[in-house]
């Protein structure tokens, strides 16, 4: 087990500046998510950790060690890719003793090491087949005992799931989460999915653009976003963003809706702001007609209803069962304005 630490880390690809400055300290046996949207730089980072990426500047430090310039194999990591590189002519035995049979390692260790990766990922029926006889959950299985028989400090994971059907992932999540229990080894897991980063996650990074925009814990990041960008990307569905304007005394208002609330910031906001608000702090009003219903869809727990305002503001409202759904026609809506959250308009920071 080790602990992690990154300090000004920073990567170039000739004037591409991908990753741009990142500081991140993770603690030993912790369970960290690398989160953000498609090119922010999470594989990068990740890579760089592992020694498959050099790192321009800054310190990687794992366990205590400066691994800068050590390669991969003396940094004590495993990684586990999205495509699962396993090798189709080897049974699934020989596919985890993969590394071990490199290394030279003798056939009662491998035996051994195979035999317990099995019995944690409970594939011990699986080890004379070959991967053509496997299912994707399996063959995901078959790289993450590749990982285990390595018995690494630290375990990467590239987006291990996403060539999965939903399904199945949300079952191989699960197993994920339980090996971090079981193993109790530091992990880092990188994927776009927030859901996945905040039911996996002791602590999430919410990368932007090759910079951190949050490091926190997922109900942290939930509750407490620091700025626009987390509070939309933590959640589901999204928070909604309106227009508003907070006027004399504070007051925020947003057009065309009747409810105004004094949020009771530190330093009163003026002028131009973002009011926040999650799906299910709004509630439908049926005697008002100030969004037009664009769409319904009726999940059976919960429905999600999509309307305009008459400015244009598109909203999703988050209704729980037994409450009567429009699917055409105009609605008023009212929300929670203890649970609203304001932003700068500009620089979308949090307002508090
Ligand atoms: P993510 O994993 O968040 O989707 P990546 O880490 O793969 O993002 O990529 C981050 C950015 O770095 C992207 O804009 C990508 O185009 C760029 N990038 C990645 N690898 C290279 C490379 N070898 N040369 C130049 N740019 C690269």
């Amino acid at each position: 087990m080790a602990r992690i630490s990154l300090k000004d880390v920073k990567k170039s690809y000739g004037n591409a500046h991908v990753i741009k400055g990142v500081d991140i300290e993770i603690e030993d046996g912790e369970f960290c998510v690398f989160v953000g949207p498609s090119g922010c730089g999470k594989s990068t980072l990740l890579r760089m950790i592992a020694g498959l990426e050099d790192i321009s500047s800054g310190l990687l430090d794992i366990g205590g060690v400066r691994v800068n310039d050590l390669p991969p194999k003396d940094r004590g990591v495993a990684m586990v890719f999205q495509s699962y590189a396993i090798f189709p002519h080897m049974t699934v035995r020989e596919n985890v003793a993969f590394g071990l049979t490199i290394s030279g390692a003798s056939k009662e260790e491998k035996e051994a090491k195979v035999a317990e990766a099995a019995r944690i990922l409970q594939m011990e029926h699986l080890l004379d087949r070959r991967p053509s006889q496997l299912s994707g959950g399996q063959r995901q299985r078959v790289a993450i005992g590749r990982a285990i028989v390595r018995k690494p400090k630290v375990f990467l994971f590239d987006e291990p799931l996403s060539n999965l059907d939903a399904a199945l992932r949300m079952d191989m999540r699960m197993e994920i989460g339980k090996l971090h229990q079981q193993l109790g080894a530091t992990m880092i897991y990188v994927t776009h999915d927030q859901v996945e980063a905040m039911t996996l996650a002791d602590k999430i990074v919410v990368l932007r653009a090759g910079r951190i925009e949050q490091v926190g814990s997922p109900l942290d990041l939930y509750r407490d976003p620091d700025n626009r960008f987390v509070a939309g990307f933590i959640g589901s569905p999204a928070m909604n963003f309106l227009k508003g304007n907070a006027g004399a005394g504070a007051e925020v208002s947003v057009p065309g809706l009747a409810s105004s609330f004094r949020p009771g910031l530190k330093a009163p906001a003026s002028g131009d702001v973002v009011v926040g608000v999650r799906p299910q702090h709004i509630t439908l009003d049926p005697s008002g007609a100030t969004h037009r219903v664009e769409l319904s869809e009726q999940l059976g727990g919960v429905s999600y209803v999509y309307l305009q305002s008459e400015s244009g503001e598109r909203l999703i409202v988050e209704a729980r069962e037994g409450v009567p759904v429009p699917v055409e026609g105009r609605i008023g809506i009212s929300y929670d304005a203890s649970k609203a959250m304001l932003f700068n308009a500009k620089t979308e920071a949090r307002l508090r």
